[in-house]
């Protein structure tokens, strides 16, 4: 597939560490200068701009937990007046306030640029029809995706959420080429097919971009072959953006390329904060080096990923991360030992008739810590024979056990009960730390 901006998409590491360089000294300075929270910070570490002459000295900045955005709720971290912020988005605040983002016109040029250049990496290209299956709205994906769609010239269909049958039908009337949306969406899309019968060959889909949760490789394939598309997974964090920070390249899809230019990635130790090398899996911490609206400094994601250096064949030189692997605060250790999402996802994928909808609870009785997964089934299995119903859970309790070396109850539970085309979806309630010690 080509390349949206060889220039820069294939630029020597040399050239590359220097502009990053360039302009994490101007993002410092930027905000010493304008952001009262950052300048606070700063002095009390001691800390002032000329300070920072490698990028090695990245790691002498404090870092930026979602809880700082949120107290700085919601202009508080703003480098501009607003008049100069053209477009306020915001995440979804599940708990207290949402996290508020804002654009100035040169902040939506590069974002345009950085979500063309990962819809290339994936394969779309100015032919394409792409119905946008996001929710349109104070969240960033669908409005994030769509102005990269143009800036490439493909034909954007608006979609939003909803129905799976809606979809479906504007699909077929609209000749629909591409698709984006979370995976979780995508596969009730797919089972919407099957459950009424509609042939694939009336469809003219070819291509899929999935992201805003995780997901795994099963999962990516059984995506594929439902769908009989190719899919590509994305990274985006409305934190430092939105859609646009990375994207698989369709020659490999091994690692999602990093827009290096304009972002500066870490990954370190969730608890020690300690930064870790190239290959382990810690947590995405993200500097922007560019955004003029919101410039964040190490920023913590709470995603779990790693970074990787070696050459792509697709002749990118930008660095890339695995595809996440869970969140932070999803992951749960017990007995020492350490759990994450997709372990789980990875056996649902290979029992038959059971797609990877779930939820994990883990709490604590008399002591004894415990762990259920509740699993969607088909509704025909739910109501049908019971001794199929218990030798179905009892396979799952059996390989789920194997695989994670755990003592586990498994609840089936009724379809659509836990999937739904929302935004990180939690994959893991944690009971334990609802208890007071
Ligand atoms: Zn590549």
């Amino acid at each position: 597939m080509p390349i949206w901006n060889p220039r820069v998409e294939t630029m020597s590491r040399v050239d590359l560490e220097q502009l990053q360089l360039e302009r994490l000294q101007a993002v410092v300075n930027r905000i010493w200068d304008s952001v009262a929270f950052y300048r606070r910070r700063f002095e009390q570490g001691g800390l002032i701009p000329e300070r920072i002459r490698s990028l090695d000295d990245l790691r002498l900045l404090p870092l930026t937990v979602k809880e700082d955005l949120r107290t700085g709720y919601p202009y508080d971290l703003f480098a501009v007046p607003l008049r100069e912020v053209v477009r306020i988005h915001a995440s979804s605040g599940t708990t207290g306030h949402p996290t508020v983002v804002g654009y100035t016109k040169n902040d939506l040029r590069h974002w345009r640029e950085l979500v063309a250049r990962v819809l290339s990496a994936g394969g779309m290209t100015k032919e394409d029809v792409i119905q946008i299956a996001f929710s349109y709205g104070l969240l960033t994906d669908a409005f994030g995706l769509h102005q990269g769609a143009e800036e490439i010239g493909a034909s954007v269909i608006p979609m939003s959420g909803g129905a799976a049958e809606q979809q479906i039908s504007i699909m077929q009337d609209f000749r629909t080429t591409a698709l984006v949306g979370t995976p979780s969406y995508a596969l009730q899309i797919a089972e919407a097919l099957e459950e009424k019968g509609v042939a694939r060959s009336s469809l003219h889909l070819r291509w899929g971009m999935f992201g805003a949760e995780p997901w795994s490789e099963p999962l990516r394939q059984r995506i594929e072959s439902l769908l009989g598309i190719s899919a590509t997974d994305n990274y985006g964090i409305s934190e430092v953006m939105g859609p646009g920070v990375s994207g698989e390249c369709e020659e490999q899809k091994n690692g999602l390329h990093i827009n290096e230019d304009h972002f500066l990635c870490e990954i370190i130790d969730p608890d020690s904060g300690e930064v870790l090398p190239p290959g382990q899996t810690g947590e995405l911490v993200i500097t922007t080096l560019t955004t003029e609206a919101l410039p964040i400094i190490r920023y913590c994601t709470g995603d779990l990923t790693s970074l990787h250096l070696q050459p792509c064949p697709c002749g990118r030189t930008f660095a890339r991360m695995a595809r996440i692997s869970g969140r932070t605060d999803d992951t749960f250790v017990i007995g020492g030992v350490k759990v994450f999402p997709s372990q789980i996802e990875e056996v649902l994928l290979q029992i038959e008739g059971i797609e990877p909808n779930y939820l994990v609870v883990v709490d604590r009785e008399s002591g004894a810590d415990t762990v259920q997964v509740q699993v969607e089934v088909p509704g025909a299995l739910l109501t049908g024979d019971v001794r199929h119903l218990l030798r179905t859970q009892e396979i799952l309790r059996q390989r789920l056990e194997r695989a994670l070396g755990l003592t586990i109850e498994v609840k089936l539970v009724e379809p659509r009960t836990i999937a739904g085309p929302r935004e990180r979806k939690q994959k893991v309630i944690d009971r334990r730390k609802e208890v007071t010690p």
